[in-house]
């Protein structure tokens, strides 16, 4: 598979990780010439996920807008690629069974399952993640969807 960075077609599989029901599979692969790691996917043509936007509007669910999201918000923070895996295959088994068999899921939902994972690997991510996904428009308000989180992970 070509590498998204560098455009080589030599990549090895590190994982292969099939979901809960068996109907897809992703794989995290490494380019053998650049060292990138990236993701693939197959997929069983069956209906998607969708997503419902604040807006209203719909979009096929994609896994890598949450994947953008989360190295952008673990840039510099010293997460490894394994834990960064692990917090993306807990979002998509979220993501997957908030969907259910409507196949349907709010954006919403996505950023706050997102958001519970990260909360669990690192708080600086969270809070930078928060900040990039939400407008908050005053601090307690914040502060009050952080305690929320907290304790609902804790519980
Ligand atoms: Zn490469």
């Amino acid at each position: 598979m070509k590498c998204p960075r560098c455009a080589s077609t030599d990549d090895k599989v590190l994982e292969s990780r099939q979901n809960k029901d068996g109907s897809s599979i992703r794989r995290r692969r490494q380019c053998l010439n650049c060292g990138y790691r990236f993701t693939s996917y197959e997929k069983i043509e069956e209906k998607p996920i969708i997503v419902i936007k604040k807006d209203g509007s719909e979009q096929p669910f994609d896994l890598r807008k949450v994947e953008r999201g989360i190295r952008v918000s673990t840039e510099k923070l010293r997460i490894s690629a394994e834990t960064i895996d692990r917090l993306l295959n807990a979002v998509e088994d979220e993501v997957q069974e908030m969907a259910g068999h409507e196949r349907r899921i709010t954006s919403r939902d996505i950023g706050e399952a997102t958001l519970r994972q990260l909360y669990k690997v690192s708080k600086v991510a969270y809070v930078r993640f928060a900040a990039v996904y939400r407008e908050f428009n005053d601090l307690d308000k914040f502060i009050a969807e952080i305690e929320n989180i907290a304790s609902s992970v804790s519980s």
